[in-house]
């Protein structure tokens, strides 16, 4: 593995910033060209709001970067404001329409940022990063030989490594994977995919603007230096014993394997990352509808796609009185105004798109038939993110015609609808109530809620009851570890990312791969540095707190004292931000760092930052290069719309 594929390369950072950059400075260029082309040249580059004139006479603020243009200006608004009184010209206008939908770019140079708020930059935790990324590198550098066939693991090494057995090979396991020293440490992977999946990337997955192998990474290429990878899903533990029983998968469905071997596996630390499900929340019908969280899905979920456009394109339905029907058929509902329920809605609005282009799509004659509709039980879509940002995503995807039903719950699936209960409030009464409906559908995906798998539920059987979080999910303490009974047993376990519940000034951090691979790469720091986990705070090996053990390295221990890392620090998420698609070249983006807000933007701006993100975070440069290649590969012969 090359070294800048390290979870926290400096590389990384570097790459994102150069192509941000980048970014930034092509859409001035473009704008300031633009203001060119579309105004009279005695302009000066000022910043302005644009205001548009709404159909009730209301003037609706459009933040926009923009030259000055004095006849336009009116003496009612600041000295700045433009006024444009046909909404039209801008949805006309290209270079206005991207102008209009750069928000964040106003902002981003109109807004002061006051140093003062400098203690809400976690600069200890950047330098904190920055060393272990240079632990990393030389980490890296170090399984060259192995790689290579010159240098093995040592007789001594092979006798005293300790055994870490991980289960799943998502966020948090992939991250401790590529991070963790197996010269000491003698990793067995267990998890039912062979595969880290980009979780970002599974609607445009779904969809067809990737491929699935361009954004995964087969377990056993993700670190040479792995003891084993074992195809198959951890069902029992004996915390007590230290071990834990895997039921393998099935392969030899052919030659009747009805009943796949049960192992049991012996550990000196068992890392827990087994993620989550899906919750439908008990809702009746639910569990028949599909669901983004695997690769699988994303492939079950892109052949139904084609079924419904196919099934829509019958010719029992070609008839204009079939309107109707054909409408159903190729009516798409999306269950949750989360980012995973707002990008697939913008990625199926761009295959709508895409497939019904005249003369060239696939199905040009659905043009008017094909229907996505988001359904929300919340007010506002995406919550995570700052409230200006939740407006423009609200307003970028109704403007493209996904039907946003707001404060609304999906309460049953049947075949061919879905029965809905929206919350009305009557402002003249005051009267709270709900309003129940029917929508007809082709096909349903359920992007809302999660909860614990349930080897988690038997994990907390053997655990204290204040391990058990309100959620089902396992509490840890800032070293990752769940309580014991037995104090003796404290560090055994780890648990990390969406089975963990980890609290962070209050609040639990949250479900994401943020967060779990983050954690991922603390783990494998942990472990691999040899800090005693069953005191706390953990301490180095051969210090007056800890006996001297294989983990002790004169240099690692010098390096680490130096750093003041005697004993282990507490693992701290560094937040760097949200990102989401909406469709049609848009994007959310509101990048910080920890609680310090950079900037927000939305639109092309945002866009370009996060597909720049995204290519960046890929585990592997092959990764890279293949979604590039599907990216340029759609843009010019459109979505591949073949089924198997
Ligand atoms: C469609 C989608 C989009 C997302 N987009 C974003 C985003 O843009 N940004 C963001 O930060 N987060 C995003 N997330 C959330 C993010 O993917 C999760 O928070 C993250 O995957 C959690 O990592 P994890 O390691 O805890 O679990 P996962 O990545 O879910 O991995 C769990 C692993 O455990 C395995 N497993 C399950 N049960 C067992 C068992 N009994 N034994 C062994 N192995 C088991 C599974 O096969 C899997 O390999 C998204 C999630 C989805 C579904």
């Amino acid at each position: 593995m090359h070294p800048f594929e390290s979870e926290s390369g400096f590389a990384k950072a570097l790459l994102l910033l150069l192509l941000h950059c980048t970014a930034v400075i092509t859409t001035d260029a473009f704008c300031a060209r633009s203001n060119q082309m579309l105004l009279p040249s005695k302009t000066s580059l000022t910043q302005m709001k644009l205001y548009v004139d709404n159909s009730e006479g209301e003037e609706q603020p459009h933040s926009v970067w923009y030259n000055r243009y004095k006849e336009y200006q009116s003496d009612t608004l600041d000295d700045y404001d433009f006024v444009l009184n046909d909404s039209e010209l801008i949805e006309s206008d290209p270079a206005l329409n991207l102008l209009s939908s750069e928000i964040g770019v106003k902002e981003y140079f109109t807004k002061q940022i006051d140093l003062s708020h400098e203690e809400n930059i976690p600069f200890s935790v950047l330098a904190e990063r920055t060393f272990d990324t240079i632990e990393d590198i030389f980490q890296h550098l170090q399984r060259i030989p192995y790689e290579n066939g010159s240098a093995k693991i040592t007789p001594e090494e092979e006798l005293t490594r300790k055994t870490v057995v991980v289960l799943g090979s998502g966020w948090g396991a992939h991250a401790l994977m590529k991070v963790a020293n197996c010269n000491k440490l003698r990793i067995i992977v267990v998890s039912p995919s062979n595969h880290f999946v980009f979780t970002p990337m599974l609607a445009s997955a779904a969809t067809g603007t990737v491929e699935y192998r361009s954004m995964t990474e087969a377990v056993r290429s993700a670190n040479g230096m792995i003891e084993e990878y074992i195809e198959g899903k951890a069902v029992g533990v004996d915390i007590g014993k230290k071990r834990v029983t895997v039921r393998l998968n099935s392969l030899l469905d052919q030659y009747g394997e009805t009943e796949p071997p049960e192992i049991e596996l012996e550990y000196d630390h068992l890392v827990v990352a087994v993620g989550c499900k899906v919750d439908v929340k008990g809702v009746p019908g639910a569990t028949n509808s599909l669901r983004l969280k695997s690769c699988d899905d994303a492939r079950k979920l892109r052949t139904a796609i084609g079924e419904c456009f196919e099934y829509a394109s019958r010719p029992d339905v070609s008839g204009a009185d079939r309107e109707e029907e054909r409408t159903r058929r190729s009516t798409f509902l999306i269950v949750g105004g989360g980012p995973t329920g707002v990008e697939l809605a913008g990625e199926l609005y761009d295959l709508a798109e895409d497939i019904t282009r005249p003369h060239k799509g696939s199905y040009p004659r659905l043009r008017n038939n094909i229907k996505v509709v988001l359904c929300h039980s919340g007010s506002a879509l995406v919550p995570q993110f700052e409230q200006p940002l939740q407006e423009e995503a609200l307003k970028s995807l109704r403007r493209k015609g996904v039907e946003v039903i707001l404060n609304t719950r999906v309460t049953e699936l049947k075949d061919g609808y879905a029965k809905l209960s929206t919350k009305k409030f009557d402002k003249e009464t005051g009267e709270k109530g709900r309003v129940e409906s029917e929508l007809p559908i082709g096909l349903s995906v359920w992007c809302a809620g999660t909860a614990p798998v349930s080897f988690v539920s038997q994990l907390l059987d053997q655990l204290p009851d204040v391990a058990r979080n309100a959620d089902g999910r396992i509490k840890v303490d800032k070293w990752l570890r769940p309580q014991m009974n037995d104090p003796s047993l404290l560090g055994s376990v780890l648990v990390l990312g969406d089975a963990a519940a980890c609290m962070e000034d209050d609040d639990f951090l949250p479900q994401t791969a943020q967060v779990a691979g983050q954690q991922g790469a603390y783990l494998a720091r942990l472990l691999s540095r040899g800090y005693d986990l069953e005191t706390t705070p953990p301490a180095l090996p051969c210090t007056p707190l800890s006996p001297c053990d294989i983990f002790y390295d004169p240099v690692l221990t010098e390096w680490l004292k130096l750093r003041g890392l005697d004993v282990a620090s507490k693992f701290s998420f560094l937040n760097l931000g949200l990102l989401a698609y909406l469709g049609g070249g848009e994007a959310l983006s509101q990048v910080q760092v920890g609680e310090f807000p950079l900037f927000a933007y939305s639109g092309s701006v945002a866009f370009v930052l996060w597909r720049s993100v995204y290519l960046v975070k890929q585990v592997a440069t092959k990764n890279r290069i293949l979604v590039t290649f599907d990216w340029i590969k759609n843009s010019v012969f459109g979505r591949d719309m073949t089924r198997f």
